[in-house]
């Protein structure tokens, strides 16, 4: 915490004290998200990129000065980050693209980039001097925050507010975890108001990503690696798909904290990317216009979010960047997930490839020209949601155990060999 200065209010610039449970600024309410501001003055001075490159840590905990977090509070055991990028030239030629890379976050150990701020979660509670945390979520949050608890080898407790509506296929891994799973019979914005209840009630650790500050310094090791990983040389754009906002929020944080200790000195010009039948945050950039509540009409589960609380970070982020906002439909993200699976072998959830079915939209409407260098990130792992992958890879070929039937069948496919 050494390096961190204060929290600023993004909407009126109060500025407050680093405590591990403050959320909100006191005068704006739910406008008034937080940023963590670090002095990077003295970052820049006791930090260097050799001294980074000899860090054996292949976690998110290697990057430490430029995290809002005591180094010595107790890490969860999974090794959260540090997943590989590649060079995609099979999927960039069938974008268009000269240049595309790929990082593949599905690789985290619950399966999504949530990781990362489940994983700073876990600290800044214990920093709080709280045992238990709690979400509302059916998805990716909720998983992670629970696996990453349950790392803690019992320390420490999750409690996870569901929708009635959740599908018991996302049940299963917070209830392996072991969470204290709470059902509420109502719709995810009951879910979300009973837990901000229980929350102040018994003082638990709030992992609700867009209101907590620290959480979105978690996601922001994203843009971390990927620099160090590209040798601090920045793309022309980087790619993500948007729900609450947060994510894009946070990677573009990332970049202007290395853009300030020097590390990189150019920042790429960010893409956001939402679903058609949800876009409140791409209808507010385009306008210019406050958010407007959208109902939430996508089979990209992990970014229907009709009330997305961290809208004014994302639109902020596009726009410092110079970048621009797009939709899909769920045909075109079906699309992509097996474009992406055929041409990489990375296997992405919807909203996983959602950035990819935008960045060949952008693409095609020439917002993003066929020489730029582009990095985007798979957010979640495809076997999260078998159902829609199947929906989007179709049926394997049926055969009775018969050589001649077989024989027959690839005659008529054209298989030769
Ligand atoms: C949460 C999530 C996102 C989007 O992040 P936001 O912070 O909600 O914008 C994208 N993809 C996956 C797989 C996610 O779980
Ligand atoms: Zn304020």
């Amino acid at each position: 915490m050494k390096y961190v200065k204060s929290l600023v209010c993004i909407n009126c610039g109060a500025k407050y004290e680093p405590k591990a449970d403050r959320y909100l600024c006191d005068q704006c309410d739910e406008k008034g998200l937080l940023d963590v501001e670090y002095d990077y003055q003295a970052i820049a001075k006791d930090w260097s990129k050799d001294e980074l490159a000899a860090n054996q840590d292949k976690s998110i905990w290697r990057y430490t000065p430029l995290l809002p977090i005591d180094p010595l509070t107790k890490k969860p055991a999974l090794a959260v980050g540090w997943t590989p990028i590649y060079e995609t030239p099979a999927l960039a030629k069938e974008l268009g693209l000269e240049n595309l890379i790929l990082k593949d976050d599905g690789l985290n150990p619950t399966g999504s980039l949530k990781d990362r701020a489940s994983a700073m979660a876990v600290v800044k509670a214990q920093e709080a001097g709280a045992k238990t945390v709690a979400c509302s979520s059916t998805g990716n949050a909720a998983s992670s925050l629970a696996g990453n608890i349950a790392s803690m080898g019992g320390e420490m407790d999750a409690v996870i507010f569901v929708p009635e509506r959740a599908p018991a296929g996302k049940l299963a891994q917070l209830l392996i975890y072991g969470a204290q799973v709470v059902s509420v019979q109502g719709s995810y914005e009951e879910a979300f108001y009973l837990s901000d209840e229980a929350i102040k009630k018994w003082g638990w650790y709030n992992r609700n990503a867009a209101i907590n500050p620290y959480l979105v310094e978690g996601k922001k090791t994203i843009s971390l690696e990927i620099a160090e990983q590209l040798n601090w040389l920045m793309p022309d754009w980087v790619v993500y798909s948007v729900g609450d906002g947060c994510t894009i929020a946070g990677a573009w944080k990332g970049l202007y904290d290395l853009q300030q200790i020097g590390f990189i000195d150019k920042m790429p010009k960010f893409l956001g990317v939402q679903a058609e039948g949800c876009a409140p945050i791409t209808k507010s950039f385009k306008t210019g216009n406050p958010l407007e509540v959208e109902s939430e009409n996508t089979l990209a589960d992990s970014i229907a979010v009709g009330k997305p609380r961290n809208w004014i970070k994302a639109v902020r982020a596009v726009k410092a960047s110079n970048g621009d906002m797009i939709n899909v439909s769920d045909e075109e993200i079906l699309e992509m997930m097996k474009i992406t699976g055929r041409t990489t072998g990375v296997f992405g959830e919807p909203a996983g490839v959602t950035g990819l079915a935008g960045l060949k939209k952008a693409i095609a409407e020439g917002i993003i020209s066929t020489d730029a260098k582009v990095v985007t990130v798979i957010t979640g792992n495809g076997l999260k949601d078998v159902a829609n992958a199947r929906k989007a890879a179709g049926d394997p070929l049926k055969v009775k155990p018969d050589m001649d039937q077989l024989v027959e069948l690839f005659k008529e496919l054209g298989v030769t060999k």
